[in-house]
């Protein structure tokens, strides 16, 4: 109990102590990631290529790279039967704590009373619109998509609103490659592995006709090689993502087509990123190139359509160096500046999963009034304690 108030006391000193010398002592995690503390990359080329996934790096924090880096060198993990398990598993839990998961039920907005207070979500079902009443309202649709179009026009103008707003810019949106293979992974030579692979320097001020010719940072991994149920599943096949990093705005002029129906130009624009990207898969894996059965892309559009990010970003709200001041890290926050309403997600913490679930917790612990992690750590330690007296 005293360690954990001790802990608590010296974490609020240190955020005190940062926010009052900001000067004197930057935050740990807002160090340029161009200039890594000089012994650990000492190599000038290889400092040029240092890249926090999904922020550029004139703008990435090397502190926050180094983590990601640590990370990964203890390995990465993969859901058994692909990542939509993780919502398929959760909606048991949800149910059983009394909770509905509806689909197909897009939110139109967010209610708030004449007092400026949350207290439901309108919902579109069908033609319809169903309101449904809650004490308090989760968002997780990302930071963006909650202010500025879940809320109704008056509440977005709030002065606290815009602030958050202010601190933050969409992440970097995603060009995506989807490839179906002909063999198992046994026969392609396939890996549990993710490849970053660097060909050229940055491009994204270059045009989109230039850039779509030079990518410089592109994404390789096979999920059904990380995947013990897919040769069960799909005996004889398999399949590879390619993920690059895309402006929103090369494919703005697109955004009201239909999907699958954007024309010649748009899909032309995407072949030459296609094209590009597998050059690179084959220059890695060239006993690929007769095995492909199936090329399907995606740009930031398609994002932007399939997962409702704002500008098809891969990360929502970008992660860069402005995002990891203290007062910006003091500022969003789960509790948001609409009474009963909250944020969850990648917005609160940090992109990725691992960043989700920290937002989660954080988001919990603000609706309940109480620091789940100390909750989580007691858990631990009852769970670990248990193990060791089955061993014994
Ligand atoms: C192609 C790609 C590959 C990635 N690979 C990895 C990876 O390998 N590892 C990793 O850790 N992370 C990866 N990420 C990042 C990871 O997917 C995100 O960080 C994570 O999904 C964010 O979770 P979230 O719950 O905050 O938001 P999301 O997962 O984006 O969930 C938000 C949900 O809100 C819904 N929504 C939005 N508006 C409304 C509305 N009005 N009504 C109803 N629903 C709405 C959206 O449809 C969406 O389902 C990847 C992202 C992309 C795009």
């Amino acid at each position: 109990m005293w360690l954990y108030l001790s802990l608590i006391v010296i974490l609020l000193l240190l955020l005190y102590w940062g926010l009052c010398n900001r000067s004197s002592s930057p935050s740990p995690f807002s160090a340029d990631s161009r200039r890594p503390p000089a012994p650990l990359v000492i190599d000038k080329d290889v400092r040029k290529k240092i890249l926090k996934k999904g922020v550029n790096p004139a703008r990435s924090s090397f502190s926050l790279h180094a983590v990601l880096v640590d990370h990964f060198l203890e390995g990465g993990w993969y859901p058994q039967g692909v990542a939509s398990e993780i919502v398929f598993q959760s909606i048991p839990i949800i149910e059983r704590s009394g909770g509905t998961v509806l689909t197909k039920a897009p939110v139109q907005s967010i209610l708030v009373n004449s007092e400026g207070k949350a207290y439901g979500v309108s919902v579109q079902k069908g033609q319809d619109l169903v309101n449904i009443f809650a004490p308090v309202v989760i968002s997780d649709a990302g930071i963006f998509n909650t202010y500025e179009r879940l809320l109704p026009a008056e509440t977005r103008n709030l002065p606290g609103l815009q602030a958050q707003l202010s601190m933050l810019q969409h992440g970097i949106g995603g060009f995506s490659l989807f490839i179906g293979l002909n063999g198992s992974k046994e026969e392609l030579g396939l890996e549990a592995k993710n490849y970053y692979v660097y060909p050229t320097n940055f491009y994204l001020n270059a045009p989109r006709e230039t850039a779509a010719k030079n990518i410089p940072l592109v994404y390789i991994t096979s999920p059904s090689a990380k995947d013990p149920t897919w040769e069960k599943r799909y005996p004889g096949k398999s399949n590879m993502i390619v993920l690059a990093i895309a402006q929103y705005e090369w494919f703005e002029e697109w955004k009201d087509e239909k999907v699958s129906k954007r024309g010649e130009e748009y899909e032309s624009l995407k072949s030459v990123f296609v094209d590009s990207m597998l050059e690179t898969v084959l220059k890695i894996y060239p006993q690929l190139k007769d095995k492909i059965e199936l090329l399907s892309s995606g740009t930031p559009l398609t994002n932007q359509h399939y997962i409702a990010s704002p500008q098809g970003e891969l990360y929502g709200a970008e992660h860069s160096l402005s995002r990891v001041q203290p007062e910006v890290i003091a500022a969003i926050r789960a509790q948001t500046p609409v009474s009963n309403l909250y944020l969850t997600g990648q917005d609160v913490f940090l992109g990725g999963f691992p960043g989700v679930v920290h937002g989660a917790l954080v988001c919990a612990s603000a609706v309940l009034h109480r620091n789940l992690y100390i909750d989580l750590t007691l858990l631990e330690r009852k769970i670990k304690a248990n193990d060791s007296k089955k061993k014994n």
